[in-house]
């Protein structure tokens, strides 16, 4: 795919073995390895003694279980929840029942913009719609546990209700599907929005933190120069669909064809999703014009 941004396809994790990532923090891979999730999800726990979990991942009993083990003796006291996909929130409820902690995030699953008529709900289907947080955060609210403490930063475009959360006192943040090393991160409309992303990517851009924990693969070290280039990634590839529709490309089959050289068949649905959130964009930022609201079968063109 995208060999501008430096990405990092090592991550030596085995599922459900605990590693101690960086002070404080403590990570545990789940067993769900795909093309969507790289090795698998990563859930981590922060502090010693009275803890707080982030992203207790799939609803997997192996999973759980690690985790469950891995504070073993410790009080659980914080269940944070990045953003509401199935391979992220789904054991906050079995985790939450086994320790009593409240559940925190955004808020529950929703589309960052309704379905049009006739839409069908696509990658949707990554939703986890039974997710509800027993306290709903914002941005810029402050989780304070036993010394540790997170910031909430709202980061919506990968899903409407994405958190990233900055670990006080450190250098480091908790990006969870927002900014990952291995891959872009996936925007697919109406789950995400690119409009969204692409603010929210300059909201993290704009922060202090060098060291990114994501929710799929390794440590970003770097990581304004690593976000500078995933900025950098999603403007070529908008550039290159001006380019294309000048050229007299006009649905998003063709499009992906001509752009997405040497594309992973299962990602092909991914990558028409993510041309579609980056034609929505265009169209809104009147860069693009098409017949009604921009749809995945929709001919596309340059304004006169
Ligand atoms: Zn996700």
């Amino acid at each position: 795919m995208s060999e501008d941004i430096p990405f990092n396809r090592v991550l030596n994790l085995v599922p459900g073995v605990v590693d101690h990532v960086l002070p404080g923090v403590r990570r545990v891979l789940a067993d769900n390895p795909g093309p969507f999730t790289f090795k698998g999800t990563v859930s981590y726990i922060i502090g010693r003694g009275r803890v707080a979990i982030i992203d207790p991942g799939p609803a997997d009993a192996h999973h759980i279980a690690a985790l469950l083990n891995a504070v073993r003796g410790e009080t659980v006291t914080h269940i944070v929840v990045t953003h509401t996909h199935r391979d992220h929130s789904p054991s906050a409820a079995p985790i939450r029942a086994a320790t009593g902690a409240p559940t925190y995030g955004e808020g529950p699953h929703r589309l960052s913009r309704p379905l049009f008529i006739g839409e069908a709900k696509r990658l949707d289907a990554g939703g986890d719609t039974d997710f509800v947080p027993d306290r709903r955060i914002a941005d810029g609210d402050v989780i304070a546990g036993d010394g540790w403490a997170l910031e909430a930063i709202a980061t919506p475009g990968h899903t409407a209700n994405h958190m990233a959360f900055a670990l006080k006192g450190t250098d480091v943040l908790f990006s969870g599907d927002h900014v990952m090393g291995w891959s872009t991160s996936i925007v697919a409309p109406p789950d995400g929005s690119m409009s969204d992303y692409m603010a929210s990517l300059d909201r993290v851009a704009a922060r202090p933190e060098t060291v990114y924990l994501a929710g799929h693969g390794d440590v970003i070290r770097d990581a304004p120069g690593f976000v500078a280039r995933y900025i950098a990634h999603r403007r070529g590839r908008e550039a290159s669909i001006l380019h294309r529709l000048g050229k007299g490309e006009a649905d998003i089959a063709s499009l992906v064809r001509a752009i997405y050289i040497g594309l992973d068949p299962r990602l092909a649905g991914a990558a028409a999703l993510s041309t579609l959130a980056h034609l929505e964009d265009l169209t809104a930022r009147k860069l693009v014009t098409t017949d009604g609201a921009p749809s995945i079968s929709g001919r596309y063109r340059l304004p006169p």
